[in-house]
């Protein structure tokens, strides 16, 4: 009998696992699982909750194990799912870009601080990846213009798609390192320039561990320190900023005093440090002084 009467057999006499046995057998730890069959199975994971005891059709629990031995050997989950949310908004993301992290919502929160919710602001987001930053923002200012660079074109791709899904219309895209995105016509000054660049640093072990590996190297690593791209955007963030203008840069655990030494360099005041959720200190704000009051004579 040919192999394939085999698995025939075999299938038909296998059951198909439950909800709950799927999750147990899957070697996955809960929260992992219950994306993967949630996405698998088109449905919230609070179903999943609610049917335990479901038999699963037998392509679903096929999809199901396949994802799952992916994630067991490292892949990210948003991968795995094309997803992830943040800021409330669901984002399309794929290996060509860093996958959004919660201590990113943190500087979102510091920059909409810094934005007045009245006025008509022109917003800067270098190295935007999947546009989680630049995204949020226009959604909560939707008078603000916002402009998104990133080198790869891969990454704007995704992130104009996402755009266009959520229906935010008030972003314009633009390819290049750093500010060399800017055609030097359109280099309006912003009210706002806000970044989370590659900070780790190059010899850093966790870029060859877990769902690190997975994630495109130009958008985690800089240099030998992880500071090279702060360098950068500190150093040319005057030279782009109207008068009172802000710079809201995400940084490494351990950079926030060189990151705060190279605003205070770059000639930018009112310099703060904000921790994230998990009590880091992550995101440093600063602005380009404003014209003094006796300018106007
Ligand atoms: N916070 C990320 C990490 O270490 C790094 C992101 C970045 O370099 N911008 O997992």
């Amino acid at each position: 009998m040919a192999a394939g009467g085999f698995a025939v057999v075999r299938r038909a006499m296998t059951a198909p696992p439950t909800v709950r046995q799927a999750l147990a057998q899957s070697g996955l730890v809960p929260v992992d699982g219950r994306a993967l069959l949630a996405h698998v199975m088109g449905c919230e994971r609070a179903w999943l909750i609610a049917h335990a005891g479901d038999v699963l059709p037998r392509e679903d629990a096929d999809r199901f194990f396949a994802l799952a031995r992916r994630r067991r050997e490292g892949e990210p989950v948003a991968y795995l799912t094309g997803w992830r949310e943040f800021w409330g908004l669901r984002l399309a993301v794929d290996p060509s870009v860093l996958i959004p992290r919660p201590e990113t919502e943190t500087l979102v929160e510091v920059a909409l601080a810094r934005l007045s919710a009245g006025g008509v602001p022109s917003v800067l987001d270098l190295g935007t990846g999947s546009g989680a930053i630049a995204l949020a923002i226009a959604r909560e200012r939707p008078l603000a213009r916002v402009v998104a660079t990133d080198r790869s074109q891969a990454a704007l791709d995704v992130a104009h798609a996402n755009a266009q899904r959520l229906g935010i219309a008030n972003i314009a895209f633009a390819i290049g390192d750093w500010y060399d995105a800017l055609l030097p016509a359109s280099s309006t000054d912003f009210d706002l320039i806000a970044t989370n660049p590659p900070y780790v640093a190059a010899s850093d072990a966790h870029l060859h561990q877990g769902d690190l590996r997975f994630e495109p190297i130009g958008a985690l690593a800089a240099g030998v320190d992880g500071l090279d791209a702060l360098r950068v955007i500190v150093e040319g963030a005057p030279a782009r900023l109207a008068a009172g203008g802000w710079l809201v840069v995400e940084h490494g655990h351990d950079q926030s005093d060189a990151v705060q030494r190279l605003f205070a360099d770059a000639g930018l005041a009112d310099i703060t440090s904000t921790r994230d959720l998990a009590g880091i200190h992550r995101v440093v704000a600063g602005r380009r002084p404003p014209k003094s009051g006796t300018d106007h004579v």
